[in-house]
């Protein structure tokens, strides 16, 4: 199943060709570099840049992969674009785009939600990769820690999600951002958090973890954590040293992580479910990733996650789940739809309709 995806939902541009869950290509260009002198995504310059982005992203996908544009009709099965959810301007860039190559190919094209796109993320690999490839998602409890979200998804399988929990608040990606730019660090701060984090102390500082043992509660609230930064800030000044600074990085990023693997741990065993996978941009974090395998080994769980170059925003995680539904014969048409969460009505309405 072979499937070309675009993806413009935020502030990376980016277009892949996979086979099942192999990637034959995958480009993505980023506008970090566009947003962060503003400390976050500005939605119009994204727009913007994406428009800018699209063709020469669309062009390096496809000749990565080794096939001629015009007989992409011919070399593909499908196509698939994420239509929701993210930044509505920014979606209408990938998605009028995917729209021109559906009539110019007349392949048949998937709206993809960008959350189940992380979801396949964990199935991605590189073609040299040797060994068989997994194509469906298994029952799982999905962390789903990105940008604009953090849930605890129950997934049986594809588009059988349920939402069990999320954040009341804050995002921990928007956390880990937020925390940055109170301590005078670029956008984003979660890679640099993470760095810093690993040459400091996870105890210097006793910052809240909010309902972390409230029993049965699966949310999440990180907007305390961030007041936490800033009146400890605030109390002692701004940190005077790299190692007073890796100190709070590191403490903060213990207080994300502690919460997040606790809650994922109690959702799991609530739920009777064998697997944990953490997807979304902060997967890449190596604390989180560090403390998940360790609670895996200690309460016997399987615990997998994306490879690092797939974590963050890429189109390959939504020609995945392209493929997946194309291979069952589930089209849902592109709707640019308001909705945010993967278990909305809408979207598990439309998981079941085939295609013919
Ligand atoms: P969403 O997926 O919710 O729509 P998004 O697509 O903007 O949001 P992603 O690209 O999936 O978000 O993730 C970006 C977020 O991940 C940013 O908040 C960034 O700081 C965070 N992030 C990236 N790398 C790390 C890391 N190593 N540690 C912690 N956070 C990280
Ligand atoms: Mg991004
Ligand atoms: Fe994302």
């Amino acid at each position: 199943m072979r499937v070309l995806a675009l993806e413009s939902s935020c502030d990376e541009t980016a277009c892949a060709i996979v086979e099942g869950c192999t990637v034959l290509s995958s480009v993505v260009a980023s506008q970090v570099e566009v947003h962060a002198r503003f400390g976050g995504v500005v939605p119009e310059l994204a727009s913007r840049h994406h428009l800018d982005a699209l063709a020469p992203v669309l062009r390096g996908a496809v000749e990565q992969a080794g096939l001629r544009f015009d007989e992409l009709g011919e070399s593909l099965d499908a196509l698939a674009v994420t239509d929701c959810p993210g930044l509505v301007g920014a979606l209408l860039v990938g998605v009028q785009a995917a729209r021109g190559l559906a009539l110019a190919t007349g392949l048949p094209l998937h709206g993809v939600h960008h959350m189940e796109g992380h979801l396949f993320s964990t199935l991605l690999r590189r073609a040299d990769q040797g060994g068989a490839e997994a194509h469906e998602l298994p029952e799982h409890l999905a962390v789903l820690v990105s940008g604009g979200h953090t849930e605890l998804v129950l997934v049986r399988g594809l588009g059988d999600y349920t939402l069990l929990g999320a954040t009341r608040d804050d995002a921990a990606g928007e956390a880990f951002d937020k925390v940055a730019k109170l301590l005078g660090l670029r956008y984003p701060g979660g890679p640099i958090i993470d760095r810093l984090a690993a040459e400091g102390d996870p105890e210097a500082v006793a910052f809240p973890r909010a309902m972390m043992n409230k029993k049965g509660n699966l949310e999440f609230s990180f907007a305390g954590l961030k007041t936490a930064v800033a009146t400890h800030i605030e109390r002692v000044g701004q940190p005077d040293s790299r190692q007073a600074l890796a100190d709070v990085c590191a403490s903060f990023q213990a207080a994300v992580v502690d919460v997040l693997v606790a809650k994922a741990c109690a959702a799991r065993r609530l739920h009777d479910c064998a697997r944990i996978h953490v997807v979304g941009g902060v997967a890449a974090n190596r604390g989180l990733r560090a403390a998940f395998e360790a609670a895996a080994a200690r309460e016997g769980f399987t615990f997998a996650t994306a490879p690092l170059a797939y974590c963050g925003d890429n189109a390959a995680m939504i020609a995945a789940a392209g493929a997946a539904r194309h291979r069952r014969g589930w089209l849902r048409a592109v709707e640019l739809s308001s909705s945010t969460s993967l278990d909305d009505p809408i979207l598990a309405a439309a998981a079941g309709v085939g295609t013919g």
